[in-house]
């Protein structure tokens, strides 16, 4: 190996996957089980690992990139910004921050927007500008926030204690405390646990990683009017489901309903990490200066992203695109689960779809990988389908040709 190396014109670039899995394994934290492949680049909708070999890719980066790899109009602008600055700080203004939040606060709706580095850190933000609110309001601090079982809004101290799968708080207690978890599309559920000092709602109206669940349309306005009664904040978490993938910008537009703060991520910056939380101003109001801030949250080069990626959505007409061949994913889907009965549904909206199965999936993943076929899953027995948004019917016939082989082996 090390006699190899010494030809590569590289100086040191090694074209053997087994090497650098080994260095990843020995240098970065072991917080992943990765699949054991090294990525190389990527284009439309596949990707390159560094041997060569092509992968059709139904993963987007965890429904990251909606514009598909390597979108030349993308790639430009942000190589414009590089060449102007990458960074300032908040301290000062600047025109692609200004577009950013122009842009982002027309397709949301709402008034106002912090851009973040994350979506965790957008959770953080909704979290502490909804205390905000209710501490400017009512004088006194120690609000509640109702969250939903199976909910996933991030890792970090705040967001991890808003998250409703237990195993990922457990070791990590105490968290924030004054947060409690309703019955996902059970408004009654979320009676019962109301409070006089409930200051928040949280949920994702299609949850994600919790295997994939969209909201009732009931439930959804249920909590919408239980908030409007009391004046409780409804946080809307689209970090997954928003930016197109479920046919609207947002999916609350398809439930005819709008959050009081609304937060972003993944698909926003289409891979540069950047995130947004956005409110009414009403609710935004109740921040003001020095109550929240960041470093590199909104620097030109994230915002620059964002602005260009909004732009690229209306320029290639995506949201159109999307509803033409979506239902073709789902018609595909169904034909799978109508034919192999280890799979026992499909659900989602739009380019965010899963089918659960009667068994962990963590053996499909692999030997897809193996066909040149990425997909990931979402809990223990939900393969999850969140392609770029620029797929068409013709990747979808061949991930259902893998995936069909797969199951009838
Ligand atoms: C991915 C995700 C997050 C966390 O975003 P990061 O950018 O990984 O911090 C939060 N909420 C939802 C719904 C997500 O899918």
């Amino acid at each position: 190996m090390h006699s190899f190396m010494a030809f590569d014109p590289y100086g040191g670039m090694d074209m053997n996957m087994k090497h650098y899995i080994e260095e990843a394994e020995q240098e970065l934290m072991h917080t992943y089980s990765r699949y054991q492949i090294v990525f190389d680049h990527g284009d439309g909708m596949y990707l390159y690992d560094v041997e060569g070999k092509k992968y059709l890719d139904f993963a987007a980066g965890i429904a990251v990139f909606a514009l598909g790899y390597n979108c030349k109009d993308y790639n430009e602008a942000l190589k414009v910004q590089i060449d102007k600055i990458l960074h300032t700080s908040n301290l000062f203004y600047t025109v692609p921050a200004i577009e950013a939040a122009r842009k982002f606060n027309r397709i949301s709706g709402m008034d106002r927007v912090f851009f973040t580095s994350s979506g965790t850190e957008a959770i953080e933000g909704a979290i502490k500008l909804a205390r905000k609110y209710y501490f400017k309001k009512y004088g006194i601090a120690n609000s509640q926030i109702i969250s939903m079982d199976h909910s996933f809004h991030g890792r970090s101290m705040g967001a991890l204690s808003v998250t409703g799968t237990s195993k990922y708080r457990e070791a990590f207690e105490p968290l924030i405390g004054g947060v409690v978890f309703a019955e996902f599309n059970n408004l009654d559920s979320v009676k019962e646990l109301l409070q006089q000092n409930t200051a928040a709602i949280i949920m994702e109206p299609v949850q994600g990683e919790g295997g994939l669940y969209p909201a009732t349309k009931e439930f959804i306005q249920g909590v919408r009017a239980l908030c409007d009664e009391r004046d409780i904040l409804l946080i809307l978490d689209e970090i997954q489901c928003g930016m197109g993938r479920t046919g609207t910008m947002f999916a609350y537009e398809q439930f005819g309903i709008k959050p009081d703060i609304v937060t972003s991520a993944k698909a926003l910056g289409c891979g540069v990490p950047v995130g947004a939380f956005a409110a009414v101003e009403r609710v935004a109001a109740a921040f003001e200066p020095g109550d929240h801030g960041t470093t590199y949250g909104g620097n030109p080069f994230a915002t620059a992203a964002v602005a260009k990626v909004i732009e690229l959505f209306e320029q290639e007409r995506l949201l159109e695109h999307v509803n033409q061949v979506a239902p073709y994913l789902e018609e595909k889907l169904d034909m799978l689960a109508g034919k192999h009965a280890c799979i026992v549904e499909r659900r989602g909206m739009g380019f965010m779809q899963g089918l659960e199965f009667k068994m962990p999936v963590k053996d499909i993943v692999p030997k897809a990988l193996d066909k040149g076929l990425v997909l990931i899953s979402a809990g223990a027995n939900v393969l999850r389908f969140v392609p770029p948004l620029i797929v068409e019917k013709e990747h979808i016939d061949a991930m259902t040709t893998v995936l069909d082989q797969i199951l009838s082996e």
